[in-house]
């Protein structure tokens, strides 16, 4: 075998790479995550704090670095490192690596600085040859335990390490209880493991031309490398790339004493949560397997047991639980659980194994949780004490808010549900059902919605998962690898449908006595666990009093005030259920979208003398003033900004000969007279042309009109109100402080017609939006006349690129592709808009130093973009009044860590 070890780095200058842990001590701990990697740091920190943690040690992730520095080659000096750290752990165990009375076996095992489930190599039983398994066989006094486990190790290594197919061996297994007539595993004995080893051996031999490994520092070395190796493995890099790891972060390799979860009926395995990851509940949640060994439980290819006395009874499976038949590692676990949760501040996914009645760590990390259960958890330990109420703030993805806020089943509605699983991701979602994971990438691109069905899923389907809004498998149970993924994205999912059964040759789905093929529609809910045929009604959901905890805290942490765009009465009222503190904007021109309206605003843009206009524009009055009436009673003295007329004409005029007709008819002109019209008005770059304040400019009746509905508005709202009501009147697409100015003056001319009609007066502001490059940068001069800005970051972006938002989609993914850009920006702030804004909010605030600023788009709603807004001191954030608690939430947390 070549070697793996480089000759780079001496001994000397070599920096401390081999940090042990076991017997109550450490030399690394929690914070130690970036050298040591999570598993490691965390296996520090567990034997520090005196848990039962099997001795061992953490290569750290520098030497990665170094592998790969020197053409995937270890380097020469780590090697005393590791025997040290060897020697050490035979103090501690009495066991030595090669010792043929009292063997060492160990694991060996990835841990990056982010977990990465699944995705890199593990070597269990590392430590034996034809010589130490006899000693662990006098050892145990266990001959079929001994060769049972070198089997393992032969399949496990030569599959990492030795790249041969491990379904060889299962074949080689299989044939050979076929002819002994052997269903199950357990009925082999010591004999047959031992014919089994020399049949594994032969195989290695025939494929690699030479024989398996003799050498345990061979095979040890072997496993290090490989398992370094697997940082760069495609599933590896296709994960980092999907959770925006870093490539050059690299993993950290821990090796660490083995214990057996497979010596008998008082040995187990398994995984438990501190805290129900689904929905979030205070107590334990769990399976395992007795007599079994490693990654058996989240495999999924057995059904495990419950841990808990609560959980078998709630699952009525009658299997034994973990409390009940080895009560007292399950009270040391209990403990264990209750010192990491505290420890580490968070609910904690921990994988442990009993050894003959006696309870081992394997590992602890934060586990993946639904979102309901991220916001149960985060409230719950906010009040146990546990963590701090800012705490609990920065614990919850703003973005992953979002799915709170998603639809779940009707329950009223009618369904045929084909099958029942386990729930194991909340959320309902509908779509076609696809069988393969490319295929659902594949699908998604063209536009379809799907969800993937699997008899069990991979790490080689994540992305399939990420592409469907939902998945179900057939098999596997609450900790299989698709419900844990599944938790982490936010997709609803139902694990282990036992009585579906999937024919992936042919993709079909059969269930309830129904075939299903691909692409026909199912409706799966992720919280019951049910497969319904066909597309179901849904419901939004109703807000915990969690969720009215968190946000409470939040409103109560941060600075920024968030408010909703919003056009109509029925999105102030969801603006104002979601808790905006206003409306700040409101496109006066979406108020025509319905088709009744639109064809009286058609009138008014195609008037052709000033005459026509006025006439046109009376009948939008009534209609206008009674939407604002609305707005403001429902904002109940909130402030509510509303923005003249900015419709780019290309989305107003009429298109077709049907509309044509119906606008030609209400203004009584012929069909051909109004295409002319048309034609006169047609732009060549509407979205550069005659709109906001240009068009407001040369038809100042419109802003007469529109003033005054919004004064008498205001006048009626706060008789009804009893309350003050001051609308903020913007002015769109603003280049020069003379266009707002003239504008100004009719809103100001309007307003004292109004007063002195209504023997009244009134307040209001008059301010503009902040959207075009040259109003960044004369911000200053435009300051002098506007009592607030909104930056309108739709046509900075736009003009700030020189990129048409109606055409970008085109090609914006074959830029993302191809790397020229990371983000779609008109999703998320590009810095050079930033930079303008930056500009914008320096040169208006020297002129006025309160002066008000906002931004009022969907980036108001992106928690970066809110991150940067609180930066550069603006005044609130307007955004669709669906994403308003994400603000709220993203607000608060970015006042929390801009006074860190
Ligand atoms: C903007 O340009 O960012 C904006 C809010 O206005 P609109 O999207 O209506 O052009
Ligand atoms: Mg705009």
């Amino acid at each position: 075998m070549e070697s793996v070890m480089s000759q780079a780095g001496e001994v000397e200058a070599a920096p401390r790479w081999v940090f042990t842990f076991g017997d109550g001590r450490a030399d690394g701990s929690a914070e130690d995550k970036e050298l040591l990697g999570g598993k490691g740091a965390h296996l520090a920190e567990m034997s520090r704090l005196g848990l039962p943690v099997p001795p061992g040690f953490t290569i750290s992730t520098e030497v990665c670095a170094a592998y790969y520095e020197h053409g995937r080659k270890l380097p020469e000096a780590l090697k005393p490192m590791v025997d040290e750290a060897l020697a050490k752990i035979a103090k501690i165990t009495g066991a030595r690596f090669g010792d043929i009375d009292n063997p060492l076996l160990v694991s060996v095992r990835s841990g990056g600085r982010a977990s990465m489930p699944g995705m890199m190599d593990t070597v269990l039983n590392l430590g034996l040859n034809d010589q130490t398994v006899e000693g662990l066989a006098r050892l145990t006094d266990d001959r079929r335990f001994a060769y049972d486990t070198y089997r393992r190790f032969i399949q496990m290594y030569a599959d990492v390490v030795l790249g041969i197919d491990h379904g060889l061996f299962e074949e080689i297994l299989e044939n050979y209880k076929n002819l002994k007539g052997f269903e199950l595993d357990p009925e082999l004995g010591a004999e047959d493991w031992l014919e089994i080893v020399a049949r594994y051996k032969a195989l290695v031999e025939k494929e690699l031309g030479e024989p398996f490994p003799q050498d345990l520092h061979e095979q040890l070395w072997g496993a290090i490398a490989a398992v370094f190796g697997s940082w760069q493995n495609a599933r590896a890099i296709a994960y980092r790339r999907l959770h925006d790891i870093p490539d050059d972060w690299g993993t950290a390799v821990t090796i660490q004493t083995m214990v057996f979860g497979n010596k008998g009926n008082n040995s187990a395995t398994g995984v438990v949560f501190t805290r129900n990851p689904s929905t979030g509940t205070n107590e334990l949640f769990g399976e395992f397997l007795l007599n079994a060994q490693g990654e058996d439980v989240v495999a999924g290819l057995r059904t495990p047991q419950p841990l808990t006395e609560k959980e078998r009874a709630a699952s009525g499976n009658g299997k034994e639980s973990l409390e009940a038949l080895l009560p007292e590692a399950f009270a040391t676990l209990k403990a264990a659980c209750a010192e990491l949760e505290k420890r580490f501040r968070d609910l904690q996914d921990i994988e442990f194994t009993v050894q003959e009645g006696k309870l081992f760590m394997l590992q602890t990390r934060s586990g993946k949780r639904s979102t309901q259960a991220a916001l149960k958890i985060a409230v719950d330990m906010a009040r146990e004490g546990i963590i701090t109420e800012e705490e609990a703030v920065l614990s919850m993805n703003p973005a992953q808010l979002d799915q709170l806020l998603h639809p779940t089943l009707d329950p009223n509605a009618e369904m045929t549900v084909l099958a029942k699983g386990l729930p194991a991701s909340p959320g309902a979602a509908a779509g076609e059902i696809v069988f393969d994971a490319d295929e659902a990438v594949h699908m998604k691109a063209q536009g379809h919605t799907v969800i993937l069905a699997r008899i069990e899923t991979s790490p080689e389907d994540v992305q399939g998962m990420h592409a469907a809004v939902g998945i179900i498998t057939t098999r596997g149970g609450m900790t299989s690898h698709a419900a844990v993924v599944a938790r982490g994205m936010g997709r609803p999912c139902v694990a282990g449908a036992a009585s579906v059964h999937i024919d992936l040759e042919r993709e079909t789905l059969e269930a309830g006595g129904v075939t299903l093929h691909k692409g026909d529609v199912v409706t799966i809910d992720g919280s019951s666990g049910k497969l319904i045929k066909g597309r179901v009604t849904m419901r939004q959901p109703e807000l915990s009093e969690d969720f009215a905890t968190l946000m409470k805290w939040a409103d109560g942490f941060r600075r920024l005030e968030v408010r909703a765009n919003a056009d109509t009465p029925a999105d102030a009222r969801h603006a104002r259920d979601f808790g905006a503190e206003g409306i700040g904007l409101c496109r006066t021109e979406h108020m025509f979208f319905q088709e009744h309206r639109i064809v009286a605003m058609r009138e008014m843009i195609l008037a052709e003398s000033q005459e026509a206009r006025r006439k046109a524009l009376a009948e939008l009055l009534p209609v206008q003033r009674q939407d604002f009436i609305e707005l403001f009673e429902i904002m109940a003295g909130q402030p509510v900004t509303i923005r003249l007329l900015d419709p780019p004409l290309h989305e107003f005029l009429p298109h077709g000969e049907e509309a044509i007709a119906d606008v030609a008819e209400a203004m009584g002109v012929s069909v051909a007279l109004l295409k002319r019209r048309i034609n006169v008005l047609s732009e060549f770059n509407p979205m550069l042309g005659q709109r906001g304040a240009r068009l407001l400019v040369s038809y100042p009746e419109i802003v007469e009109m529109q003033a005054r509905a919004i004064f008498e508005a205001a006048i009626e709202a706060r008789k009804e109100l009893h309350a003050r009501v001051t609308p903020e009147i913007m002015v769109p697409l603003v280049a020069v402080k003379a266009e707002l100015d003239i504008v100004k003056e009719r809103i100001t001319a309007t307003a004292r017609a109004v007063e002195k009609e209504r023997e009244t007066s009134l307040a209001y502001q008059v301010g503009t939006m902040v959207e075009l490059p040259r109003a960044c940068l004369m911000a200053g001069e435009i300051g002098q006349s506007a009592e607030f800005f909104s930056f309108g970051t739709n046509d900075l972006t736009q003009t700030t690129f020189g990129l048409s938002r109606d055409d970008a989609g085109r090609f914006l993914g074959e830029y993302a592709e191809k790397g020229i850009i990371h983000h779609d920006p008109f999703m998320t702030l590009d810095v050079a808009v930033g930079e303008l804004m930056k500009i914008g909010v320096e040169r208006g605030r020297a002129v006025h130093p309160d002066l008000k600023i906002g931004v009022c788009v969907e980036h108001g709603g992106d928690p970066e973009t809110i991150g940067f807004c609180e930066k550069i001191g603006l005044t609130y954030v307007s955004c669709s009044p669906y994403r308003v608690p994400v603000a709220r939430l993203a607000a608060a947390q970015a006042t929390l860590k801009n006074q860190r």
